[in-house]
């Protein structure tokens, strides 16, 4: 048999139910802070995100599903949001609007990693970006959304941990002096981590293998903090003086380091403890600059994504349960061969302001309230010969046993007003 492609998977029942209550909710507090929705396509021109996320990324160097089309167009999978958003945000112009500009979004990523528990090729995301200003508190104030959602999810157990990442001079002088510090080191250091002493050393920090936590403990690696220039440094303290004015909890962490090549000064991310090996529910930063990556002027944004199939694990973990699978309100049986007809033009007057379903089939009652029963419905509705001749309906409350005989016109009214 043909199954799901392996990192993919299909979402239905709870799952799904968990995923729309998520994004419903991004929805209200997204669209509370002046956030409008954006949709945009998941095939992207591979520059994209080769400009935008950054070459020397994981992402791009080892996780993009890449093909070509008939036109010979080098073509991706997206495997993230904010470069196509701020493709889209240049493509129409949208540097005109009031700034702030917010804008989120939603939707599927793709990344060649190796499936486990919280990490598929095909998974979630929803994201928030505010474009055009570069003020500390709109960095405060998108931190603040991201908890904001989580908690209004119910969420009680997830950490927050801001960093900064400097601006690229920063990044060049402390890069400079991570090779040099770590040179005497270079045996010790893992296969991944010594061709990242050439590439890009900083991503050394964010390394999970053991030998390089014990080569950088062992080098007594300085913070980044200590290379930024004052601007970065001012912004910063900034950021960090605002979330402890908002109440915000957090812990600060110096060697916050992003996958993503684009961001600048503001890092964060969000962990949950029950998640395991893959703890990340979502993160964000600041990219100043990268409209100028992907051709045009340069404008300050900062945003995050949160990854639903992580927050769902987080839910199911915390014990919060899925909304409701929905239940109709009225399960209708139709008694005998004539009254089928009349029960589906029964069914479709009262839909979709109530949900009704219906046996297709002439029922007897007990079958009938049997079938009601397993679709979880409140109330059965029997149509006989009876009812027909006069007008009604019988209707029975399948909690209480109750039964009685409504006109089929009050039918409507008589549900709203339960
Ligand atoms: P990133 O774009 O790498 O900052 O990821 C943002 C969030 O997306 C992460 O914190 C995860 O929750 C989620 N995420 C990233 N990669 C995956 C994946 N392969 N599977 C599931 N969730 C992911």
């Amino acid at each position: 048999m043909i199954k799901a492609v392996r990192g993919t998977r299909d979402l239905l029942g709870a799952e799904l139910s968990y995923k729309r209550w998520i994004e419903r909710t991004a929805e209200r507090v997204l669209e509370a802070a002046g956030a409008r929705e954006i949709e945009t396509p998941i095939l992207e021109e591979a520059p994209v995100f080769e400009k935008g996320v950054g070459p020397t990324s994981d992402v791009v160097q080892k996780e993009m599903y890449a093909l070509t089309d008939k036109g010979g167009r080098r073509l991706v999978l997206r495997p993230e949001g904010t470069a196509g958003v701020m493709r889209a945000f240049l493509e129409h112009g949208m540097k005109v609007r009031p700034m702030p500009v917010k804008l989120y979004y939603r939707g599927p990523m793709f990344r060649a990693e190796r499936p486990q528990k919280g990490r598929y090729r095909q998974f979630y995301q929803v994201g928030y970006e505010a474009v055009g200003l570069a003020e500390p508190a709109i960095d405060a104030e998108a931190i603040a959304l991201l908890l904001d959602l989580l908690e209004a999810l119910g969420l009680r157990r997830h950490r927050l941990k801001v960093g900064t990442v400097g601006d690229p001079e920063d990044r060049r002088r402390y890069n400079a002096y991570l090779k040099e510090a770590l040179a005497p080191y270079r045996e010790a250091l893992s296969e991944d981590s010594r061709a990242r002493l050439e590439r890009n050393p900083l991503r050394i920090l964010d390394s999970k293998d053991p030998r390089d936590q014990a080569v950088l403990e062992e080098a007594r690696i300085r913070p980044l903090l200590a290379f930024l220039s004052p601007e970065a440094r001012d912004h910063y303290r900034a950021v960090i003086a605002t979330l402890r004015a908002l109440g915000v909890e957090f812990e600060e962490d110096a060697r916050l380091v992003r996958g993503l090549d684009y961001y600048v000064r503001t890092a964060f991310e969000v962990h949950h403890p029950d998640l395991g090996a893959q703890a990340a529910l979502g993160g964000g930063g600041r990219y100043d600059g990268l409209t100028a990556l992907l051709g045009g002027p340069s404008l300050p944004g900062v945003g995050w994504a949160v990854g639903t199939d992580r927050v769902i694990l987080a839910l199911k973990a915390e014990g919060l349960p899925a909304p409701a699978e929905p239940a109709p309100a009225l399960y209708l049986v139709p008694l005998d061969p004539p009254a089928v007809a009349e029960a589906l033009a029964l069914a479709e007057a009262l839909r979709p302001r109530h949900r009704v379903e219906l046996a297709y089939q002439p029922r007897r009652p007990g079958k009938g309230i049997r079938e009601a029963e397993r679709r979880g419905a409140r109330f059965v509705g029997f149509l006989g010969e009876g009812e027909r001749s006069r007008g009604t309906i019988s209707v029975k409350d399948l909690a209480s046993g109750e039964q009685k005989e409504l006109p089929r016109a009050k039918l409507g009214s008589w549900l709203e007003a339960l």
